[in-house]
């Protein structure tokens, strides 16, 4: 997988890129990622990137030709690569769509700054339009290497066995259950017993139904669209009813 980005702050990937996992993936070559300062594909004098907007009103806005022109670059090395977009006004970016986007072959991110892109730039350039949540940054740089590290989850070997992406939150829609380490009492807080039985088949029931509860707790609104086995919905059920009467007695 190869992630090219365009952007005007090249150096702001440095860092994130050689901690960790990602760092670690990337000097085994499980993927690349390219940054491309904006700014190489200028023109003029100034080798301005923005400019004042048409109809007046604050800020600049991101000129559509050097995007155009590094776009088009980018393509003639990885024509199959999908161009995305951060923008707040994009769609909302899920765990669903990091599983998807690791089946690509390459990613070209682009990343706005000041008051982001000219319109035709979203019109003609990009496939998908993208945004990390519902407040506005100053950049699309962030946005872009949190799709990176959520999508580089999903690449072969990237995880090792430094964890597994099929337990995480969301994967089957539900929050993850919650976890425990040593000490086996922290604080006067003891780890529950299942955990410590060593019954692998009790520990996955409970597991499961911490998951339900979890979610039913914390996110309710993705049970709506969350397609349960009968085993599931009949725990589902039993833990409204909890809920419900652990609630009429308060
Ligand atoms: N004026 C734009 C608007 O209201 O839609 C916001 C521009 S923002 C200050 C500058 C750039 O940051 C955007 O072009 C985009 O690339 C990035 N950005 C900011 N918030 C974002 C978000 N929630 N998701 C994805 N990208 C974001």
């Amino acid at each position: 997988m190869i992630f090219d980005v365009l952007t005007l702050f090249p150096g702001m990937f440095v860092s994130p890129l050689q901690e960790s996992i990602l760092g670690r993936a990337i000097k085994q070559k499980l993927l690349q990622v390219r940054t491309h300062n904006l700014r190489d594909w200028a023109a003029g004098k100034h080798l301005s990137t923005d400019d004042a907007p048409y109809g007046g009103g604050d800020g600049m806005v991101m000129k559509p030709e050097p995007i155009a022109r590094a776009v088009a670059e980018l393509k003639l090395k990885s024509p199959d690569a999908k161009v995305l977009l951060m923008t707040p006004q994009g769609i909302p970016f899920k765990q669903q769509h990091a599983r998807e986007l690791a089946g690509e072959s390459g990613l070209i991110f682009l990343c706005g700054r000041y008051e982001g892109f000219d319109e035709r730039t979203r019109q003609a350039l990009v496939d998908t339009e993208f945004s990390i949540g519902d407040f506005v940054l100053t950049g699309g740089e962030l946005p872009a290497m949190v799709m990176i590290d959520a999508i580089s989850r999903h690449l072969p070997g990237v995880l090792g066995s430094s964890g597994s992406a099929e337990t995480d939150s969301f994967v089957d829609a539900l929050l993850e259950y919650p976890q425990y380490t040593r000490p086996a009492v922290f604080n006067g807080m003891s780890v529950p017993d299942v955990l410590l039985s060593g019954d692998h088949g009790k520990i996955a029931k409970w597991r499961r139904e911490q998951q339900l509860l979890r979610t039913l707790q914390r996110r309710p609104e993705l049970l709506e669209n969350v397609v349960l086995s009968a085993d599931d919905a009949k725990i589902l059920e039993r833990l409204r009813k909890d809920i419900e009467s652990i609630s009429k007695v308060q």
